[in-house]
């Protein structure tokens, strides 16, 4: 029997802000979509949060027996500078910037985002559509809207009439916003503006004659507007009306707003049965964004090269640290708490580890399978991934104790206890295979420290054949050292 049908999931839908109990429209199976990434620099680790709380649901939902078809986007176009309806796509900017094509652009940071993605252990999505491969799809949408009579053309640009929509369906209904206060919120519309009102959004824009990125459309050459290329792609490959839809909190509005609008005007279907948002990674107590400087990068964090940081932490380690708070709260990230996170980590991995040699009895001073339901009601509870950890070190402690002979545990027991953990800290929370990762790194720095002791010594006997063969060579290896004032450090590569 699959795990579904006995593990009762409930979920927080944003639509109705409750936590609700999750019934997919088609029984063992699941769409869910998830905004991916606008590939027009480095992922930060903020965006990372979001991605990986999405990997951990997709990862439970496999867990449970669930078949899942997870897409998750490329923004590859479409997503311009002030995230309204102005200025210039993101990407084209860079492009310009760096002289470089567009299409470069794009795949130097789709290249950059799925070495992240793989560093941290993510499972790679059922289908990674990009925007710039669904022009046709949105067009499609666009007539169909238009025929609906739900947007309108001007000088070759097309929008949605949000108060035009609001006649017949509910605008604001997933951001809790009504139209009204949005009217009476919003600015002026320039002078320049082709909409009717400012809270109509593009759908399709009309390029001017320096705008690159660019296609033939009805109504001239143009590129499509950001919110569509989701409507577009979700709809493709999961139906009208799926189950999950995902995104950070800052999604909600507009663009989820937008989205539910474009699908409603074009076939009068609600697309989405529960959305879900994760919350910001902030720093310094502020979100975490590209734009504004307030980040840090992933790799930054591998290697330590960051002034915020003491040391570098494993990908593994970033990961418990991220799991360790529910996924709709904020966390902030400080030094103190990556570093807390690492001993937390090494403590469960060490556990895990010693439970393989732990010797049985025929009594259990610690009751496994009630444990597991813990566990599992955890998960079942909107994807707890904080309360499943203080499972997890209860049972560390239950390890540590008939390790050290003061409790005892059955055969079978032990053989669950091995089989759920493996499940839970593996599969569901997706931390690397073994302690090797981490077991690996400390090695590493050993090994580094004691070449860079020996270098010492040559150089100190003015033997500089060895020492600078041991520079040239570690650097070769790509692990740079530095010599300042306080030793030498290294970095790696
Ligand atoms: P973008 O590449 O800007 O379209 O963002 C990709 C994803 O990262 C979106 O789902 C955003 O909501 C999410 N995101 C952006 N900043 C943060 C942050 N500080 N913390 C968590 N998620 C974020
Ligand atoms: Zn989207």
């Amino acid at each position: 029997m699959q795990l579904y049908k006995e593990q009762k999931l409930k979920i927080t839908n944003s639509l109705t802000g409750k936590k609700e109990r999750f019934k997919p429209i088609n029984e063992g199976h699941i769409g869910m979509y998830v905004c991916g990434p606008t590939v027009y620099s480095n992922v930060h680790l903020g965006n990372c949060r979001t991605f990986m709380s999405f990997d951990m649901i997709f990862r439970y939902l496999r867990h449970l027996g669930y078949k899942v078809r997870f897409v998750r986007n490329i923004t590859d176009a479409g997503h311009l500078v002030d995230d309204a309806d102005e200025g210039e796509d993101k990407i084209a900017k860079k492009a310009r910037l760096e002289k470089i094509e567009p299409m470069e652009v794009v795949q130097r940071y789709t290249v950059d985002f799925h070495k992240i993605l793989e560093q941290f252990n993510f499972l790679p999505p059922s289908i990674e559509p990009t925007a710039t491969g669904h022009i046709i799809e949105q067009l499609e949408i666009i007539k169909e809207i238009l025929n609906k009579g739900y947007a309108y053309e001007v000088n070759g640009s097309v929008y949605f009439d949000v108060k035009k929509f609001s006649e017949s369906f509910e605008y604001g209904k997933l951001s809790g916003r009504k139209l009204e206060d949005m009217i009476t919120n919003t600015r002026e519309l320039t002078a320049q503006s082709d909409k009717k009102s400012p809270q109509d959004f593009a759908l399709w824009k009309k390029a001017e004659p320096q705008h690159i990125m660019r296609w033939p459309s009805p109504w001239g050459d143009g590129f499509p507007g950001w919110h569509l290329e989701c409507t577009a792609m979700s709809t493709k490959y999961l139906g009208d009306t799926f189950d999950i839809h995902g995104g950070g909190m800052d999604l909600k509005f507009p663009h989820h707003e937008c989205e539910i609008a474009q699908a409603e005007a074009s076939n009068g279907l609600s697309p989405v049965n529960y959305w879900l948002h994760a919350n910001m990674l902030t720093l310094n107590g502020k979100k975490m964004a590209k734009s504004t400087g307030n980040n840090i990068l992933p790799g930054e964090i591998f290697s330590g090269e960051n002034p915020i940081l003491s040391k570098p932490f494993a990908p593994a380690v970033v990961r418990f640290f991220m799991m360790q708070a529910h996924y709709t709260s904020i966390l902030d990230l400080s030094n103190d708490a990556l570093l807390a996170s690492e001993k937390g980590y090494h403590r469960l991995m060490d556990a895990f580890d010693n439970l393989g040699d732990l010797v049985t009895s025929g009594k259990s001073d610690f009751n496994v399978q009630e444990w597991q339901q813990k566990c599992y009601d955890a998960m079942n509870d909107d994807f707890n991934t904080p309360t499943l950890i203080a499972h997890l070190f209860e049972a560390v402690k239950h390890i540590n104790l008939i390790k050290e002979g003061s409790e005892s545990i059955t055969l079978a027991d032990k053989e669950l206890l091995q089989q759920s953990m493996n499940s839970f800290i593996f599969d569901v929370l997706g931390l690397e295979g073994k302690s090797a990762d981490y077991q690996d790194s400390d090695k590493l720095q050993a090994v580094v420290q004691l070449l860079i002791e020996l270098r010492n010594e040559a150089r100190s006997n003015k033997d500089f054949n060895t020492s600078d063969k041991i520079r040239d060579q570690l650097s070769a290896m790509g692990i740079q050292l530095k010599d300042g004032k306080e030793g030498t450090t290294f970095s790696v590569s």
